[in-house]
């Protein structure tokens, strides 16, 4: 019999319910929240948010695919949070961080009532309905990207409430400005105050409604639907440059950046290319940082992956060790159903030390409140 491995997840969400924010928004912002109405042959939906919307192309579920996303569906704590530690038990996942699904659209949301909102409700939610289960569940707290008082003043409120970390889209909303920029500083310096993470998510980009499209990323024709795939994941290496070369991690060296779902190989990749673009255009790089981009990512930015056979080796042999592995459940991208498969997979024949930080050893630096799996599964 083969032993069962188990590891923590830096990559879970949880799907809201269809009337979580309706239910308690004022009727002038119910009709505002995201939904999405399928034609009825199935092949295209309607995405409505914040006033705005647009039509996709459903993707053809045949094969792999819909084997996947039928498996996924049938996991019994998909919806029945009640069932959901069952699941990860059964899969072999111990402690999660747990992001929105309905949630990573808020880069869409342009009504800075909405999210203020909109967010409030969730984190209420994800202290009732997800923390009060099992303290392996490590919800993400979301706040405003349109405002950054905002975004402040929830985020703190939900350190108080327990909150670890609070999810972040790739970007904000293109009317507010870009993570570089000075005016999200005093998020930074207080997300350093209250140790919170930031936990960007990739495929949080916001929704060009007018072109139904994501902003400046999709692709039509051949190849399409794997190049838009591949392309969600490198605005998390963007999302991590940007806070590198702003100086806003070198500003605040207890501050810690995560990219979920978005591979970890691209990481000691990064930090080469960042490195010899500081030392060799020295002349003209503002901000000077304190610290080499390279010593940043290493000391200050985590990363999840599912799948990945390369990222063992970005751990093992480039050095990076922040490397995470995350389940992605419930969602199609994931590996619910074949989670054993894929730990043994990964880390048949690694070395106990590797296999044991990637599994465990980096989530439990990021979350050192996190409770530690007990020492019979931890193998
Ligand atoms: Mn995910």
């Amino acid at each position: 019999m083969t032993t069962k491995l188990w590891a923590n997840s830096g990559d879970s969400h949880f799907i809201e319910p269809d009337d979580l924010w309706s239910k308690e928004l004022p009727k002038s912002l119910v009709d505002l929240v995201p939904r999405s109405v399928k034609d009825e042959d199935g092949l295209w939906e309607t995405v409505y948010v914040d006033g705005q919307s647009f039509r996709r192309r459903l993707p053809k579920m045949t094969g792999g695919a819909k084997e996947f996303r039928d498996l996924a569906q049938r996991a019994p704590g998909f919806k029945d949070f009640s069932k959901r530690i069952a699941d990860q038990d059964e899969e072999g996942v111990w402690a999660e961080l747990v992001f929105p699904s309905l949630g990573m659209w808020a880069a869409s949301f342009r009504t800075r009532e909405l999210l203020k909102e909109t967010a409030r409700i969730t984190n209420d939610f994800s202290v009732s309905e997800i923390m009060s289960l099992s303290p392996r569940l490590l919800p993400t707290a979301q706040i405003s990207t349109l405002d950054v008082q905002d975004a402040i003043d929830e985020m703190q409120r939900c350190a108080g409430l327990g909150f670890k970390s609070v999810f972040f889209t790739i970007s904000p909303h293109p009317m507010q400005q870009d993570w570089q920029h000075d005016y999200w500083e005093p998020l930074w310096a207080a997300m350093e105050e209250a140790k919170m993470v930031i936990a960007f998510h990739i495929g949080t980009e916001p929704i060009d409604m007018a072109a139904g499209e994501v902003i400046g990323i999709t692709y039509r024709g051949p190849g399409g639907a794997v190049m838009n795939y591949t392309e969600t994941t490198f605005s998390g290496q963007r999302a991590v440059m940007k806070m590198v070369a702003s100086g806003a991690l070198d500003r605040h060296p207890d501050l810690k950046v995560m990219v979920s779902e978005g591979g970890a190989t691209w990481a000691p990749f990064l930090a080469d290319r960042m490195e010899e673009g500081y030392r060799q255009h020295y002349m003209t790089v503002r901000p000077k940082l304190n610290r080499s981009p390279r010593e940043i990512i290493y000391s200050q930015v985590y990363a999840s992956f599912q799948h990945d056979p390369t990222a063992v080796s970005a751990c093992r042999d480039m050095g990076f060790n922040n490397v995470m592995w995350g389940s992605d459940y419930p969602h199609l991208e994931g590996t619910y159903g074949h989670t054993q498969e894929t730990l043994h997979g990964l880390f048949d024949g690694v070395d106990a030390a590797t296999s044991d930080r990637i599994r465990f050893g980096a989530f439990e630096e990021l979350f050192p409140s996190a409770p530690k799996a007990p020492a019979d599964i931890r193998n």
